[in-house]
Formats: C-alpha cells, structure tokens, sequence
C-alpha cells in the first residue's frame, strides 16, 4: 500500500467539529473590537527575515531559534511570521496610517514558530492581535486591557483568567537595572543553566523568563525592576493602576514578568490560567514605543497584545458550556428517483426564501431506513420526508428528530412559513 502522507509535526488540522468553537470565538472578536472601534488590518503571512531580526531583537526565542526562515527563489531570505506586530507596524509605515494620526487596529491568524510541540505549544498556531498607536499616556493601556477583559466575559471565561502587569520602564532604566542584575546573577554563575549564561552576556533581564524550575528561587530573590523606575514610568504606571482599579479590574503585580521580545518598554502584562498547565498564558501584550523609529518611522506611542486562539479554544472547550454545534436546521430525505428531481427543486426554493435556514438534501439515493439514519447523525432537528406520492400531489412530511412529536404532513406551498415559525426565523 502507498503510505499516506502526513500533516507537519506541531501544525494541526482544525476539523469540522471543532470549528464551531473557533467561528464563535471570532464572531465575539469582531463584535468586542467594533465595540471599542479597533478596525481589522489583513497582512501577508510571509515577509522579509530583516523586519523580524529588526524588530523582535537577536536575542530572544523567536529570532535565536525559532523561525521558519527560508530563501526565496531570488535569494531573498524571507520569514513565514513568528508574530503579527512587526508586520503590522510594517504596513502601517509603508501605507503611510500614522501621520499624525492615533490608530486602533486588530488582526488575526496563523502565525509560525519551530518549538518543540506539547499541549498548548505548536508550529503553526493562531493569534488575534490587538495594535493601537500614536497615544502615549496610560489611558490607551487601560483600553487595550479592558478589551481584552471584555472578550473573557464574552466568552464565558471571567474569573478564570488572571491578569498580572508589570512595567519594564525607559531603556535607560532598563539599562540600570540591566547592570545591576548582571551584577547579581554573575555571583551565582554556578547556579545559572547554559541558556542562562548566554543570556548573562547578551541579554540578562531574559533570565527572569526562564522556565527551568531550579533557577525559580534563584530568579525569585534578583533585584526588583520597580526599584529602578524613573518619576515618569511610574506615574504612567500609576495612572494604569488607578484606572483599572476605576474600572473594577483586579490585577496581580508581576516584578519578574518581563515578556520574550526585546521591543517592550513601561506597560506589560499577561492574562493567565491555571488550568492549562505549563503552557498558561493566553494573552500577552505591551508598550514598544521605540519600534516605530527602529523601523524607520517617526513618531512613538505605541501598545498592543496577542492572545493565543488554541489555548483558548482549550479552556472553552473544557467549559463546554453554550458552544454550538454544526448541525442542520434541516435534512431533505429524498425516496425514489422523481421524488429526488422533485425534492432538488424544493430545497433550493426553501433556501431562496429562508437565507437562514441551513438545509442538507440526502444525495446518493438510498432506502428510507438508510436516508432516515442519515438524517439522524446530522444532528438536523427536523426530517422533511418526500416520497414519490407526496411529490406527486405537493405535499411533504415534517418529522421533529429532537426531543419527539409526531410525523405530520404539510402542503409544500405553507413550508416556508412553517419552517419560519418552527425555527423561528
Ligand atoms: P511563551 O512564553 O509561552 O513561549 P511567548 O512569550 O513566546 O509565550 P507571545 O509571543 O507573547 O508568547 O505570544 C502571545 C500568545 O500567543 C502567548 O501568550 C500564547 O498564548 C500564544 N502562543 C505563543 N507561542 C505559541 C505556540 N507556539 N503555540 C500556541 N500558542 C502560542
Ligand atoms: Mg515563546
């Protein structure tokens, strides 16, 4: 036998049963991001390597080892994205939207990264981003995280989400605080694990984001970044807190949250659970006023998160509660070869006059015992029941499949109204 081929490791397949849980978590999307008048932005999927070296810094996760980088025919390197912010801010600069302008933007999709895949972790997976520039105060963060909030509710997920925030202040505070950690972890270098130690050189404040459990109490004891935080960052931090408290929303503050990408700078945060293991942040976001000179624009103010559509999906899914599934209103069982010819003509008269109505028209003949099977497993809640004598004289049979009632037959001409009234259309 030929052997079949095989999906990529880490990059998944989102089959039909699934795909209610994703269609609902998009609707709420789009209708939370209208709510707040963030405007959908659709980028490419692949773009040049040099934007994400550029942006998301040399020394992080993403850009050390995880992109799926590759030449173009031409010899361009390209990169299939890692993350949508580069991209976004990419489009926005070379379409000229941030003159002297504020911007609220979102965007949505898969996006890639070569980890080693496990439960909540994979190659290809999907964020929805949220970007807003040209507002420098901390009125625009408190926005950003209130949207997010909001989504949670409406998706049924309040209360099992925390938010932890943390401010990572100016570069020249970053800097000092920089010296004084490598000053700290570098007497304890013994403790430290290789990637550590490389990070000790290249990038320090990354070893508070490490995930080795035996560095967790070493990390735990480093100087706190809040001692180092200028009049400025702290009242823009201030003016966070204070408006989130306005606003009802309990936080925790995290001192060793300090995010993966080098582009972060006063406000960052992380919504996280306990209930999916290791892998339990869902949405992640930040200040990164410097990427817009270091890519080449003007102008600075800028904020924004991703949250992670699997991982989410997950804790829906374990809820359960409220997701639709795919099923017909409808299922056309169809007996005999004219009331097959009859029964096509119907269903599409029924979907011209009833948009909503989703009807599924048995194809491939069969008994009325295999038809009735089918209509069954499609989770349809009524059978409309043709045979040839029914097609003969314009009548049909209508058959409750949930919950019972009994069969009864109705002129085809009142089905509409019928099926407007039973669905409630
Ligand atoms: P982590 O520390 O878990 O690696 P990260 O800091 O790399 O996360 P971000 O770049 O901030 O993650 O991405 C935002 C969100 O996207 C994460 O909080 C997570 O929910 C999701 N995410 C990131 N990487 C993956 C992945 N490989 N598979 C599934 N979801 C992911
Ligand atoms: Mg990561």
């Amino acid at each position: 036998m030929t052997e079949k081929v095989q999906a990529i490791r880490g990059m998944h397949d989102i089959l039909p049963d699934r795909t209610p849980a994703w269609q609902r978590l998009e609707a709420e999307v789009r209708r939370v991001m209208g709510a707040y008048g963030y405007g959908e932005i659709r980028l490419p999927i692949v773009e040049k390597t040099e934007l994400f070296q550029r942006s998301i810094g040399e020394v992080t996760d993403i850009v050390e080892k995880e992109m799926y980088t590759f030449a173009d025919r031409n010899g361009d390197s390209l990169t299939l994205r890692p993350e949508g912010t580069a991209g976004c801010l990419r489009a926005c600069l070379e379409h000229g939207l941030l003159h002297n302008q504020v911007l609220r933007l979102w965007y949505g999709g898969p996006m890639f990264r070569h980890e080693r895949p496990q439960k909540g972790r994979y190659r290809q997976f999907h964020q929805i981003g949220v970007e807003a520039y040209g507002m420098p105060g901390p009125d625009i963060d408190a926005e950003v995280i209130l949207l997010s909030r909001r989504l949670w509710s409406a998706l049924n997920l309040a209360g099992r989400l925390e938010l932890q925030l943390n401010s990572l202040g100016t570069l020249e505070e970053r800097l000092a605080y920089r010296a004084e950690l490598v000053d700290y972890f570098g007497r304890y270098r013994a403790l430290l694990d290789p990637d550590s130690l490389r990070r000790l050189e290249t990038n320090p404040l990354r070893i508070l984001d490490s995930k080795n459990p035996d560095l967790a109490a070493l990390i735990a004891d480093a100087p706190a970044f809040s001692d180092f935080l200028g009049d400025e960052s702290r009242r823009h931090f201030d003016g966070l807190r204070e408006r989130l408290e306005l606003a009802g929303l309990a936080y925790v503050l995290n001192p060793r949250l300090v995010r993966g990408l080098d582009y972060y700078c006063k406000t960052v945060f992380e919504w996280v659970t306990t209930e999916l293991g290791a892998q339990g942040t869902v949405c992640a976001g930040g200040r990164y006023d410097g990427l817009i000179e270091q890519l080449g624009g003007r102008g600075s103010a800028a904020i924004g998160f991703a949250l992670g559509v699997e991982r989410l999906i997950e804790m829906l899914d374990d809820g359960a509660a409220g997701l639709d599934v795919a099923a017909p209103h409808v299922y056309l069982i169809q007996v005999g070869e004219s009331a097959e010819r009859h029964g096509g003509v119907l269903a599409e008269r029924l979907r011209d006059a009833l948009p909503h109505l989703q009807l599924v028209a048995n194809c491939g003949a069969g008994s009325f015992k295999s038809q009735f099977k089918r209509a069954d497993r499609s989770g349809a809640a009524l059978a409309l029941i043709l045979g040839e004598d029914e097609a003969r004289v314009g009548l049909i049979g209508v058959k409750p499949l949930r919950g019972g009632g009994d069969q009864t037959t109705v002129e085809q001409s009142v089905l509409p109204q019928y099926l407007r009234d039973f669905f409630r259309f």
